[in-house]
């Protein structure tokens, strides 16, 4: 009999089977048309939609399922199962990065707007922090919003760069500079604001950039000029922006960390395939100790990864604040999977280079994993902040608005 999971229910492994055939059946038989064309359809994230995905976490008030955190763990494995690192980001970052502001912080009127039409994958949402002149110091951005006369607006002007999504989507959490850096807004950090920003605003022109992988998954510069946003589109309260984006990027550090778990998980799956196929020398590869000692060791990795992401997960769950553990997640779990991924693609031989292979994209794909959304780099000036010098992070919501 199998034994209960720590963490997942038979309903958990019911949607689990769900999502799986999803995936397999309306996902990845699209993987090349949507890789080829630098492009996922709307109707993906609509049928994603229709079938729940896009609510996981979200309240039944705004068209979300307000399902347990584990829900949300299980999805974000079999997405990354999908074996294209861009439409698990496209996905992943609508969801868990962008729209996540909203439904913390932002007004009634703005889920009405924005949470409820993301939810149903009727828009498609990005989160914009990154600049072309600053990445991992968020306090240095430059883009500037700044209130009308009369109150009634902001004036953004600035550029963003890398943003996912950022081509064809309809809006995006958008992070600008509010206020001085004054002891009134916070010092150094303070001065920060969350605007939702349609992407078709006037003002607004975004250039699609060419990547080495992520391929499905749009990624765009965007230039802000005099572009004007109606000030309720604020999230939140003024100059919070850096407080509610450090408290966020915990759940973004545990979704990638999520998702990298799982994405070595499929590059170990399709290589123990390919060692039962191959034969070399009158015998099968997967006879190999050389092969069979290194698989012994990317599956212990694995597991150790899956194991601590678990439990950084359940601390999650118990409202606790775990930058240092969500900051270790990321850092173990990408790294881990960059090493994998590397290992698995040697086994497949001179096939592991041909791009009919999804090892091969894989290999592409996983590079940015160790950059993006926080580098292995500030992971660990994080973790060393805390563990060398005691550093304490405090929880910063207050209660999101949800009544009118
Ligand atoms: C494909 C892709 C998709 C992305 N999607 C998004 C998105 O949707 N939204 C968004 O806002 N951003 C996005 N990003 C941006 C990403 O989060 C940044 O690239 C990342 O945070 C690093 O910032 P940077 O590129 O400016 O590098 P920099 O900050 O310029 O860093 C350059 C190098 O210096 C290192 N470094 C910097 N500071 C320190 C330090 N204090 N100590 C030691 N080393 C340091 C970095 O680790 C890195 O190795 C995306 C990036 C990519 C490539």
């Amino acid at each position: 009999m199998k034994r209960p999971s720590l963490y997942f229910t038979e309903a958990h492994d019911l949607f689990r089977q769900s999502v799986r055939q999803f995936i397999e059946t309306e996902v990845v038989p699209h993987t090349d048309e949507w890789e080829t064309n630098r492009r996922i359809p709307l109707s993906v994230f609509q049928r994603m939609g229709e079938l729940g995905y896009l609510g996981l976490p979200f309240p039944e008030e705004f068209g979300g399922v307000d399902a347990d955190f584990w829900y949300s763990v299980v999805f974000l494995e079999e997405l990354a199962r999908c074996g294209m690192g861009g439409f698990t980001t496209a996905v992943s970052v609508h969801e868990y990065m962008a729209i996540n502001h909203i439904s913390k912080a932002g007004s009634y009127a703005l889920k009405q707007r924005y949470l409820i039409p993301a939810i149903a994958g009727e828009k498609v949402a990005a989160l914009a922090i990154t600049e072309p002149d600053t990445g991992s110091d968020v306090s240095a951005i430059r883009t500037t919003a700044i209130l009308t006369e009369a109150g009634d607006a902001f004036i953004v002007n600035g550029a963003k760069t890398f943003i996912s999504n950022g081509t064809y989507g309809d809006f995006a959490t958008l992070v600008v500079k509010t206020g001085g850096a004054t002891s009134d807004t916070g010092g150094k950090s303070g001065g920060l604001s969350l605007l939702v920003v349609d992407l078709d605003s006037v003002g607004i022109t975004r250039t699609k950039l060419n990547k080495i992988g992520w391929h499905s998954s749009d990624t765009a510069e965007i230039h802000f000029d005099d572009v004007r946003v109606p000030a309720d589109n604020l999230i939140g309260q003024l100059n919070k922006g850096f407080y509610y984006l450090m408290e966020s990027l915990q759940l973004e550090r545990l979704v990638a960390a999520v998702m990298a778990v799982s994405g070595a998980q499929q590059a170990l799956d399709w290589t123990l395939a390919y060692l039962n196929e191959r034969e070399a020398f009158g015998r099968k590869i997967g006879t190999f100790q050389a092969i069979r000692h290194k698989i012994a060791d990317v599956a212990t990795e694995i597991e150790m990864a899956r194991q601590f992401v678990y439990h950084t997960c359940w601390l999650y769950t118990q409202g606790d604040v775990v930058v240092k553990e969500c900051s270790m997640a990321k850092l173990a779990a990408s790294e881990m999977q960059k090493r994998v991924v590397d290992t698995c693609l040697q086994f497949f031989g001179g096939y592991g280079y041909m791009e009919d292979y999804p090892i091969a994209r894989a290999y592409r794909d996983v590079r940015v994993g160790t950059i993006a959304g926080g580098s292995s780099e500030i992971m660990r000036e994080i973790i060393s902040r805390i563990v060398v010098d005691a550093v304490a992070y405090k929880p910063v919501y207050d209660g999101a608005e949800t009544k009118a």
